[in-house]
């Protein structure tokens, strides 16, 4: 189906730990949304492929996502390569989103910095007709990336306050990757103790800089391009 927001993450759980609020606000304004994940997450030092099948859905039901495709590229070995490209173009010019989110290119876990490259590659030449991949050309008209580990300063910051209850309640289906000291398993940056308060803390340090309580930061290449400079006089004094 036609998308109007796609997002491209590179293991189920990482739409909801960062762009889920973006997803959330754009649905409750009309748009439909998707996810594209690029891996089943079964590298992963907790939970198993199946289990976080079982969680991203549910997590989708939560989000209210339109969309949810998982192109199965083996964890721990995503990378830039033709076939990858070109499996991503056709989720592109299949759903035809007009604003595409990847991950921000500096990350700790490669994976993530690969899928913010393979993202933008595939945004580029999803809009190449000569381009190998099924459908018709179609480059979306904006492409964002989104915060995972490193940071960066935001070309923007969108105010998810309304929405932060429920980007919580999606990141928490994802039971076998949060803490949970009954499991027995390693822990992980995210399985340790804490990790959800520092999140949290995360999303009210960016929403504090635009004077609201949750925040989500997005860097784009280029300048915002702004059509009615009245969108940025949206009601909340920033804190600049
Ligand atoms: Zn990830």
């Amino acid at each position: 189906m036609p998308l109007d927001v796609l997002a491209v993450c590179a293991h189920p759980d990482d739409a909801e730990l960062t762009c889920a609020g973006l997803l959330l606000r754009a649905k409750a304004g009309g748009a439909s949304i998707g996810v594209c994940d690029l891996t089943r997450g079964e590298a992963g030092t907790r939970g198993s492929a199946a289990e976080r099948d079982g969680e991203a859905a549910a997590a989708a039901a939560v989000l209210g996502l339109d969309e949810r495709v998982n192109l199965e590229i083996p964890d721990g070995a995503v990378t830039c390569t033709l076939e990858n490209r070109v499996r991503l173009v056709e989720v592109i010019r299949a759903h035809r989103p007009r604003l595409l989110i990847g991950p921000y290119w500096e990350d700790h876990h490669p994976d993530h910095a690969n899928a913010s490259l393979l993202a933008k590659e595939a945004w580029w030449f999803a809009g190449v007709g000569k381009h190998p991949g099924r459908g018709a050309p179609h480059r979306p008209e904006a492409m964002l990336h989104y915060m995972s580990r490193y940071q960066f300063r935001p070309s923007l910051v969108v105010d998810i306050s309304e929405y932060w209850e429920r980007k919580r309640r999606a990141a928490a289906c994802y039971r076998s990757q949060l803490h949970d000291p009954d499991r027995g398993e390693p822990e992980t940056a995210i399985s340790a103790p804490g990790y959800l308060e520092a999140w949290e803390g995360r999303h009210r340090y960016y929403g504090s800089l635009i004077g609201v309580d949750y925040g989500e930061p997005y860097l784009m290449r280029g300048p915002v391009p702004i059509g009615d400079p009245m969108a940025l006089a949206f009601g909340r004094r920033a804190m600049l």
